[in-house]
């Protein structure tokens, strides 16, 4: 599993996933800046589920380091109250910084450009509110991470390459026929061509890479299909365990189960799952049965990787699987 992520996530307290070839954090709960130091500056985009605190605990100050290194784009869903008054209050609290923070809020299916060629994200309706409307904008999103590469088009697919190089050194020709390249020299028409000519030939495929379903009940299995690895939640290892309330805790809010995220990937077919935002009430061992119990009871095929609560991964592609089917 070729990844490059940093995470934490432990439902209550902090949630925060750093996709480092990305440039990218995907929601910014307490101790996010802490754990990643420097690497804050490096991001080009933050990402926010649902305004939920363990999940934005940290980004006042996510703003104030970041900002301090010049423009990036913080988005978020275009629901919820709190987004206005957290804006507001970082411009009066660090103004330095903050005025370098580019807000954006997001509709299900807007597209967002990672600033890094090729990578591209795209937003996605979840369920995670009680009193959530479909009819209106989304409270709380999800996010595919996707790769935009340029592919042979069919039509050519079928040459070996000599004979592709020669259609598109042809195809290529045509550059000189542009207005736009009048007066160039040798070298840059040169050029020109060579661009022309793989331009003619290949198309953009978008490869659905990862889906970062952020919280909130199962996702669908049509919207996850197709990805290389799924990040689900799996707030809880048995539906039983929605007792949560008398503790304070999910009130009007909607969760998964390991079953749940199993079944998911499972019916989408997705072989690599991650499971995320697990709660601090059990303890590894019991996540560990858990999720082994849950993968045999839905016939579960791929590898089944874990986010542990109440800890930080720095590199989490280290880590072995939890479970994985029988060949
Ligand atoms: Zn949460
Ligand atoms: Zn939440």
């Amino acid at each position: 599993m070729q990844l490059s992520l940093a995470l934490h996530s432990s439902p209550r307290f902090s949630t925060w996933l750093w996709f480092n070839d990305w440039k990218l954090l995907i929601d910014a709960g307490d101790g996010a800046s802490q754990q990643l130091g420097y690497k804050i500056r490096k991001i080009d985009t933050v990402l926010l589920t649902h305004s939920h605190r363990d999940h934005i605990g940290g980004l006042l100050q996510v703003i104030n380091q970041r900002g301090e290194a010049g423009p990036f784009s913080l988005a978020h869903p275009t629901m919820g109250r709190s987004w206005r008054d957290i804006e507001s209050f970082s411009h009066r609290f660090n103004p330095n910084s903050s005025r370098n923070a580019i807000w954006r809020a997001l509709e299900e299916g807007d597209w967002i450009d990672s600033g890094v060629a090729g990578r591209l994200i795209r937003a996605f309706r979840t369920r995670h509110f009680n009193d959530d409307d479909p009819a209106k904008a989304p409270r709380s999103l999800g996010f595919h991470l996707i790769w935009r590469k340029q592919k042979v088009k069919p039509q050519y697919a079928a040459l070996s390459q000599r004979e592709l190089d020669e259609v598109r050194r042809e195809l290529g020709r045509t550059a000189l026929l542009q207005p736009e390249n009048a007066g160039k020299s040798e070298r840059e028409l040169e050029q020109a061509q060579i661009e022309w000519g793989r331009a003619a030939i290949t198309s953009p495929v978008d490869e659905k890479w990862i889906c970062v379903g952020g919280d909130g009940r199962p996702l669908s299995p049509a919207e996850v299909e197709g990805t290389q690895i799924l990040l689900h939640e799996a707030t809880f290892l048995s539906p039983d365990d929605y007792d949560g309330e008398a503790a304070g805790e999910d009130v009007g809010h909607m969760h998964s189960t390991t079953h749940d995220a199993l079944r998911v990937a499972r019916e989408a077919g997705v072989e690599h799952l991650i499971l995320y935002h697990i709660s601090t009430r059990y303890s590894d061992q019991e996540i560990r049965e858990g999720i082994a119990d849950a993968a045999r009871e839905t016939c579960f095929k791929g590898r089944v990787f874990a986010a542990l609560p109440r800890r930080v991964y720095f590199d989490f592609a280290r880590e072995k699987p939890v479970w994985e089917s029988a060949l």
